[in-house]
């Protein structure tokens, strides 16, 4: 019942994207966008990701909805483009989609559309690349080889081995440890851990969940290339994303 509302929901259109500034450090500048998906459900309002993710994936049904997020993420950058407001767009992968025979094709065809590989970032979870027997390093060589970005997500001291093997740009450190780097040290030792590593291997690494100013103002002696936080910004609409631009400048 429930997996029917979500194919409902990709067919009938109800899902939108909101757009997540990322910004680099210490500048400030904006440097991408993350898409992040809702569900505008005709009844519950908007249903966060954490809610019909898993179920997407336990069905099958993500492939459909990575299409759609990817689709409508690529639209949008032309849309920029267009504007002469050029944005690079990361757009979360599930494991699932790296193995999927479809996805190489379909990501092809993405790319004609999207104008510029230079322009994507495909992100997949370090848990579920850590989990993953057989993890799809071949996936990642080819959007690497396709100069697309790839960005090991919510990464923690737990993904040392995801971190050395696979093959990335950047690592995103998870929102879990980055808000409670402020008030403990064993947390912030943790998050120097996972720069440190990163940067060994050459991989940029971005914080997520920066919150407020005390956490922002570590970021740079941590050696965190960007950032991204309610802080900076939080998740929003395409059109509340010009205005949230346009007030910086
Ligand atoms: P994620 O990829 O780690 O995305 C970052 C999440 O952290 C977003 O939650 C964002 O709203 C939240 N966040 C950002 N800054 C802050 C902050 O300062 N404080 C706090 N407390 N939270 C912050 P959201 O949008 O609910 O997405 C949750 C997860 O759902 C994402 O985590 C991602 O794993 C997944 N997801 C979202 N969109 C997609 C999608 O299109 N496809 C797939 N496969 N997964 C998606
Ligand atoms: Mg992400």
């Amino acid at each position: 019942m429930r997996s029917f509302g979500l194919e409902r929901a990709i067919t009938e259109n109800e899902l939108l994207l909101h757009y997540q500034p990322i910004v680099s450090v210490p500048a400030r500048q904006l440097v991408a966008v993350e898409a992040l998906v809702r569900w505008k459900h005709p009844e519950r309002g908007i249903v966060s990701p954490m809610e019909f993710i898993p179920e997407a994936e336990a069905t099958g049904l993500i492939r459909r909805l990575t299409f759609w997020v990817l689709r409508e993420a690529m639209l949008q950058a032309n849309v920029w483009r267009r504007d002469a407001a050029v944005l690079t767009v990361a757009v979360n992968l599930s494991v699932e989609n790296l193995h999927d025979p479809h996805f190489r094709r379909f990501m092809e065809l993405t790319l004609k559309a999207a104008g510029g590989p230079e322009n994507l970032i495909m992100e997949t979870s370090a848990r579920a690349l850590a989990r993953d027997p057989n993890p799809p390093i071949a996936t990642l060589e080819l959007m690497r080889d396709k100069r697309i970005r790839v960005a090991i997500d919510d990464a923690t001291d737990e993904d040392a081995q995801v971190l050395e093997s696979l093959p990335a740009d950047i690592v995103k450190v998870g929102r879990g440890l980055v808000t409670k780097m402020g008030r403990d040290r064993r947390a912030l030792e943790y998050v120097r851990a996972v720069v440190n590593a990163a940067r060994e291997r050459g991989l940029e690494a971005t914080a997520v969940g920066v919150e407020d100013q005390t956490i922002w103002a570590r970021l740079s002696e941590l050696g965190f290339a960007n950032a991204q936080g309610y802080f900076i910004g939080p998740p929003m609409p395409a059109a509340e994303l010009a205005e949230w631009r346009a007030t910086r400048v």
